[in-house]
């Protein structure tokens, strides 16, 4: 819904051959009649008719009319567009969080006595959702390891409705092979889920390699300061409009117009935003990668990680976050988190300010000591969200606190 009128031909122009960088500035963006050059901020829960007719006729679908925030606010219609605009989605759904992104995006393909594929290398809550919570309402969740294609064909010879998964995924940065198991999943009859919040469609565009359904956590690199809870869920028309939008209107994860006016101004910046972070990344990868006390560095843009040449084609970057594993385990990890002066520690990410955790003790405490040495965590990996500081800076204060 749009709601304005064009107030200049120049706003008729054809958006859909804009460069991705105008599409962060200017797609999406509704002018009201003050012709404001930023977007306004509106914030209300309601809008008012000129008369109980046009009520009806808005309750009946005939006018094109704000009837309720919960269902539809303009500033939140702008972020919608432009990250669509950004996404190359034909619609987009904003929600409160990223983890009501990737719920209701589940909710809306999967019913009881339904199957879900997952990769084992989820976000923690994501891992809670596929292997807790579905089973209760007689979804059957199974896991896989996202990069074994010899797992996901084996999981997908049975009739599957949503595949899920990350690349990069956190925190140990693995890489699917986002075409090969759209094309495994197509075949089961499944719809491919892809969570995009470590890539950002800066970086990797998954519509365009046969994935359906794109999901952000807007917290992360969206936001990128820090500021505000935030989701999003991209994909087809008839997907987003027909099977998400309901059940996103009748039951309530709405994204707040005051986020969404964060979130809308923070998609101008993400490509600057992610150049440097993509930059400071490679510079610290390097640093980390030369020092003694360091068993590995992981960083999909690194000629050593695993997946490099995966990871390259289907993204033009590295990203922000480095993952490292220090030879001295625990208490080599926790003192050189405690020595840091410039990086905070903290379990976010995708943050201007560079953030360090420990997952093994914090976002991948709840999923065992088993899990994560499926996964590769080990009590000595640390993940660094490398933030928009200096270089140098980071680096001096990594060396440093390496050092003690
Ligand atoms: C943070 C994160 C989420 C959850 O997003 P919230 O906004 O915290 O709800 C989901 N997936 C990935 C990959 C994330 O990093």
């Amino acid at each position: 819904m749009d709601g304005s009128t064009p107030n200049r031909t120049k706003r008729t122009a054809d958006t859909s051959k804009w460069r991705p960088q105008t599409r962060a500035v200017r797609g999406g963006q509704i002018r009201t009649n003050f012709e404001e050059t930023s977007e306004a901020l509106f914030l209300t829960s309601g809008y008012a008719y000129s008369s109980a007719e046009q009520a009806e006729a808005t309750f009946k679908g005939e006018v094109d009319h704000y009837q309720y925030s919960r269902f539809g606010n303009p500033t939140v219609t702008m972020f919608e567009n432009r990250l669509a605009a950004l996404e190359g989605a034909e619609a987009c759904r904003a929600t409160s969080t990223g983890m009501s992104a990737v719920f209701f995006a589940l909710l809306a393909l999967l019913k009881a006595g339904d199957r879900i594929v997952a990769a084992r290398q989820l976000f923690g809550s994501c891992h809670y959702i596929v292997a807790d919570l579905l089973p209760k309402y007689g979804i059957q969740g199974e896991l896989v390891d996202g990069g074994d294609l010899n797992a996901w064909e084996k999981a997908l010879s049975k009739p599957t409705q949503a595949v899920l998964f990350e690349s990069p995924s956190n925190p140990m940065l693995d890489i699917v092979d986002i075409k090969a198991v759209c094309d495994l999943a197509h075949k089961a009859g499944a719809k491919v889920v892809l969570d995009n919040a470590f890539a950002t469609p800066i970086l990797q565009r998954p519509l365009e390699w046969g994935a359906d359904v794109v999901v952000h956590s807007a917290t992360k690199y969206i936001d990128g300061q820090g500021r505000t809870l935030g989701g999003a869920v991209l994909g087809s028309k008839d997907f987003i409009i027909d099977k998400l939008q309901p059940i996103i209107r009748n039951t309530g994860p709405s994204l707040s117009p005051f986020n969404a006016w964060v979130l809308v101004k923070g998609l101008e910046t993400l490509g600057l935003r992610i150049d440097r972070h993509c930059a400071n990344a490679a510079r610290v990868a390097d640093a980390l990668a030369a020092h003694p006390a360091i068993a590995r560095v992981l960083y999909p843009a690194r000629a050593d990680h695993p997946k490099h040449k995966l990871a390259m084609a289907q993204m033009s970057g590295g990203g922000g976050v480095v993952t490292f594993d220090l030879k001295g385990g625990k208490r080599a990890a926790f003192d050189t988190l405690n020595r840091l002066q410039i990086v905070d520690i903290s379990n976010n990410l995708g943050d201007a300010k560079s953030l360090v955790t420990h997952p093994a003790t914090t976002t991948h405490m709840r999923i065992g000591a088993e899990e994560r040495a499926r996964l590769g965590i080990t009590d000595g990996t640390v993940r660094l969200s490398v933030g928009l500081e200096d270089a140098d800076d980071l680096i001096a204060d990594l060396l440093q606190a390496l050092e003690g």
